[in-house]
């Protein structure tokens, strides 16, 4: 895969280093990754272990020891991940992308170091019970008192909120939707874990903050200025949802592919039925197009373009590979992959999560038709 990044000699080079040590960390670490996984654990360690090899600062300059790297290394990284049934580095490449777009050298000094090398974990606390796909309705407040802030809400769905050191909070403030850096260990905070059906070594949890007193030094970019903090990881997430789903769809289909090559049904082979054939094909064309959407989007990024439209398309387009990759590897190993202790359900249910989380396709869509429809002319339509 990663069609166009492969062109590029450097480039190239890196990646067939990269793939081949975390195809290497998964083998080695495939028991306690399985284990952690079915028992809904953050394996901290492992994580702790892929930051240490420099997988989850691929942005973060060297000198504050990550990577690097930009949107095409961490797309690289996202994918193996994906590919390899690893501890996800997403949120805390997301939480990079905001500290390094938004935060003052106090909040860098402090936060960037430790969450590209994995000893500081990162959550972002967004969304809420009534607020998702939307932050319309987003209950969580932000009163100033003094020179300090008061911070009261509910958040759910939070990918490490019962794991982390340090969350993104949004909140609503006199001055309009503001985030801040909370220190986890402040006197205020509950965290619940609760039992997504994916990603579950990057488990969920609700997290409450009951009148936490945070100085101002913790507010993240302007009071008021939540919706462009917001939108600085935009392309990040997208790109990282994209990357996964391309690993999960390829891990599916190759275990599947090496299965069934050795499986016999009467005197032929499972690969050898036309009717399996075509499915591998549609699979494989689907996660081609969108691996090719996914570099177009990473290279446009180093050329200084606009991502918005690429890295939708890219999501989008990975959402329907990796379930059709998923949906030809059950094709393949036919009743073998309907236990849990074979792969192919964990993936589905990968799939699924990151289907939602992240923006739903629906929303990837709504975009999508909101630039088509614009760039033909028919905006009031829309
Ligand atoms: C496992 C998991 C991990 C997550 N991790 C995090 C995290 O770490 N931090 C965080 O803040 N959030 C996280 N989320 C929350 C995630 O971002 C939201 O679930 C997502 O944005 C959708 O919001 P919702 O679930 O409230 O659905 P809703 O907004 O209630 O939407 C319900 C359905 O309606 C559709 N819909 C909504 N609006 C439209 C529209 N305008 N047009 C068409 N269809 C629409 C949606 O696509 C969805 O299918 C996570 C979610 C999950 C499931």
């Amino acid at each position: 895969m990663y069609p166009i990044l492969r062109t590029d000699p450097p480039m190239s080079a890196w990646i067939e280093r990269t793939a081949a040590d975390l195809a290497a960390f998964g083998e080695e670490h495939r028991t306690e990754l399985d284990i952690a996984n079915r028992a809904n654990r953050f394996p901290r360690e492992l994580y702790a272990e892929l930051g240490r090899r420099g997988y989850l600062g691929p942005l973060v300059p060297t000198e504050w020891g990550g990577l690097g790297g930009g949107v095409a290394e961490y797309s690289v990284i996202a994918e193996e991940v994906g590919r390899h049934g690893l501890v996800s580095g997403q949120i805390a490449a997301q939480g990079q992308r905001w500290l390094l777009d938004w935060g003052t050298a106090e909040q860098q000094e402090r936060w960037l170091r430790g969450i590209a090398t994995g000893e500081i974990v990162f959550s972002e606390c967004i969304s809420e019970k009534n607020a998702g796909s939307s932050f319309k309705a987003m209950a969580s407040t932000a009163v100033r008192d003094g020179e300090d802030w008061i911070l009261t809400g509910s958040k759910t769905h939070i990918n490490l909120g019962a794991d982390c050191d340090v969350t993104l909070f949004y909140a609503v403030a006199e001055e309009g939707l503001t985030c801040f850096l909370v220190d986890m260990t402040l006197p205020g905070i509950r965290t619940h874990v609760t039992r997504a059906i994916g990603l579950r070594l990057i488990r969920t949890a609700d997290v409450v903050l009951d009148e936490v007193r945070v100085p101002d030094a913790a507010r993240l970019g302007p009071a008021g200025g939540g919706l462009q903090t917001f939108l600085s990881t935009f392309n990040i997430s997208r790109l990282g949802n994209a990357s996964e789903l391309i690993g999960l769809g390829r891990r599916s289909l190759e275990l599947g592919l090496r299965y069934a090559g050795q499986r016999q049904v009467g005197d032929q082979l499972v690969t050898d039925f036309q009717g399996i054939q075509w499915t591998v094909a549609d699979a494989w064309t689907a996660l081609q197009a969108a691996s090719l959407a996914r570099d177009d989007a990473a290279l446009a990024h180093a050329r200084g373009e606009d991502l918005a439209l690429r890295t939708t398309t890219a999501k989008r387009l990975a959402i329907t590979a990796a379930e059709r990759a998923n949906d030809a590897a059950y094709s393949l190993v036919g009743g073998h992959g309907l236990y849990h202790d074979t792969p192919y359900t964990d993936i589905d249910n990968d799939i699924k999560v990151l289907k939602v989380a992240g923006g739903s396709a629906e929303i990837m869509n709504n975009y999508i038709a909101r630039c088509v429809l614009r760039d033909e002319g028919h905006e009031g339509l829309a």
